[in-house]
Order: C-alpha cells, then sequence, then structure tokens
C-alpha cells in the first residue's frame, strides 16, 4: 500500500473510533438521570452540577455567552465585557457540552417544583457533603429555584451552594431559604440594584487585588467564601477573556507573570503516545462496537428510549 493510501485509512479508522466513542457517550448518557461531577481543579471535596452556559441564565449580561449545542461556536452577549469561563470549556469538550444539555434536557421533562425536587433527589450521589450548584448555567426560572430549596430541605446534612444572577427568584423567597443552602449573588447580572437593595450577599469579580482591597472584599480562591461564611467576597477575572478587553489585558499580565515564574521551574517530561497503525485501530473499532451493542441491548436502555 503506498504511503498515501496508508495515511488515508488510518484518517478514516480514526474518525470511525471517534464517531464509536461518541455514540458510547451518548448511549450511556441516556441513561442516566441529571449527572453530576466530583470535584475540579478549584472545587475540592465537593459535587458539582452544571446547566449550558447563557441558555440558562436570564440575569447574564456582562458575561452573557452561549455556546451553539450542535455547532459548538461561542457567541458572546451583546453587553458580553467579560468572557464566560464555562461557555469556553463547552466550545472546547463536546462531552462538557453534552452533560450540560442532557440535564437541561431532562429538568425540561420533569414539570413543576415537585417534579423537578424529585428528580434532583433521586439524581444526588448519595455521599455528597456539598454541592456547588451550577458551575455552568444558573436558576432558570422560579420552579427550578424553588426546586432546589426543596432538595435542601429534604437533605439537612449537605451543604448547597451557588452563585446566580437570578436574582428575583431569591428576592421573591427571601426569609424563606434553607440554611444548608448558601446563595451568592453574582455581580454585574440584570438585577444588581434589586440584589444591592434587599442587601444579598454577593461575589464580585476583580481586574487585580489591589481592586479587592480597595473594595473592602477578601478574594476567594478556593470557593470557601460562597459556602463556608456570609460576607460579601471578590473573585479575581479568571482566563479565556475576549481579547483587547479590560479583563483580557488583565488576564494577559497575570498569565505574564505566571509565565516568568514557570521558567524558573524544571522542564515537563515529555508523553509518548503508542503510534497508530491500523492494527491497532482496527483492535479498538472492534472493541468499541462490541461495546456499544451491549449497551444498546440492555433492557434499560431500551426501555429508556421507548418512554
Ligand atoms: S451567569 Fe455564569 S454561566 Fe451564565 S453566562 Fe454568565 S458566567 Fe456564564
Amino acid at each position: 500500500m503506498t504511503t498515501e493510501k496508508q495515511a488515508k485509512l488510518l484518517e478514516s479508522l480514526k474518525q470511525t473510533v471517534s464517531h464509536l466513542k461518541r455514540e458510547i457517550f451518548t448511549a450511556e448518557l441516556k441513561r442516566k438521570p441529571l449527572v453530576f461531577s466530583f470535584e475540579n481543579a478549584k472545587i475540592k471535596d465537593a459535587y458539582t452540577f452544571s446547566l449550558p452556559s447563557g441558555w440558562t441564565c436570564p440575569g447574564a449580561t456582562m458575561c452573557l455567552a452561549k455556546v451553539g449545542r450542535e455547532s459548538g461556536k461561542l457567541t458572546d452577549g451583546p453587553n458580553a465585557t467579560v468572557r464566560c469561563f464555562s461557555a469556553s470549556q463547552e466550545a472546547v469538550y463536546p462531552t462538557v457540552r453534552m452533560i450540560r444539555w442532557h440535564n437541561f434536557d431532562r429538568l425540561k421533562q420533569a414539570g413543576g417544583s415537585a417534579g423537578l425536587a424529585g428528580l434532583i433527589l433521586e439524581s444526588l450521589p448519595a455521599d455528597a457533603k456539598r454541592i456547588r450548584v451550577h458551575v455552568s448555567g444558573d436558576f432558570f426560572n422560579q420552579a427550578y429555584f424553588n426546586a432546589w430549596m426543596i432538595v435542601a430541605e429534604a437533605k439537612p446534612d449537605v451543604t448547597f451552594y451557588a452563585y446566580t444572577k437570578s436574582v428575583p427568584f431569591w428576592v421573591n423567597r427571601l426569609g424563606n431559604i434553607p440554611v444548608n443552602f448558601k446563595l451568592n449573588a453574582s455581580v454585574g447580572s440584570r438585577w444588581d440594584s434589586l440584589a444591592e437593595d434587599a442587601e444579598l450577599k454577593s461575589a464580585k469579580i476583580v481586574f487585580s487585588e489591589i481592586e479587592a482591597e480597595a473594595l473592602g472584599l477578601e478574594i476567594d480562591e478556593d470557593d470557601s467564601h460562597a459556602w463556608a461564611q456570609d460576607e460579601s467576597f471578590a473573585l479575581l477575572v479568571h482566563g479565556t477573556q475576549a481579547p483587547g478587553s479590560e479583563a483580557g489585558k488583565s488576564w494577559s499580565k497575570q498569565i505574564a507573570e505566571i509565565k516568568k515564574t514557570n521558567a524558573a521551574l524544571p522542564k515537563k517530561i515529555k508523553r509518548t503516545v503508542p503510534p497508530l497503525t491500523v492494527a491497532y485501530l482496527t483492535a479498538q473499532i472492534v472493541r468499541l462496537a462490541v461495546r456499544l451493542a451491549g449497551i444498546l441491548a440492555t433492557p434499560e436502555y431500551v426501555v429508556k428510549q421507548i418512554a
């Protein structure tokens, strides 16, 4: 076989492998209720729950960004000055996007507050002690907000917390929020003045430590200010900012400093990747096809599809 033909064959085998992986992921996802994740780089010892960024954020303005469910294309909102980190994640990682839309789809099928609360309770990880509600997304209507309050009342041993720009849903229930649900009004919403008037605990994005100091706010680095105390606080602007924006310039400055520090560190060990041969890819395709056939044939999967 010529080198050109071999390259084409390898490319087509690679595409088949990635297609099968995606099919398996989709089929497995369809069998699940809501999907919670455990920990991430910043959030430790806690489960997280996410919805599609922007699409579920009625209070977003300066941070508004949406990613096409199928296309993966990120579009900033008309008043966006800070790039939504969660939207950037969805644009880069299709599986992250799929999980978030899966959660939103399931919730939309659940009906009113009682149905939504039932679905969330059924899906909660049994060993959860702390849950960050919405690493991405937000309370998209009052019934959904109320559902989480029902869930918190039903699980007094679990600490729930959320940042939210959906201020009116919170204000409508002032004085009626379970003690184990810590809410933080995310500054920069359509309803900042409502949050201020109601004296809600808030979290404000700042571009530097000096700015936080001037505002008299502590900077949170590990989410503990959001769930372990009741004072307002600041968050330092994160990466993936739009170039040229104030947030982008601030982030570039921080990145330059990080790069300078990293340059002094020992070089990383290069990871070696096994060569993709025709034999290896063919074996992978057979293995994945058998696995997919097994998933699609399970009674549980068939019932879910019919329902
Ligand atoms: S509210 Fe949060 S998730 Fe929604 S668009 Fe703004 S930053 Fe993104």
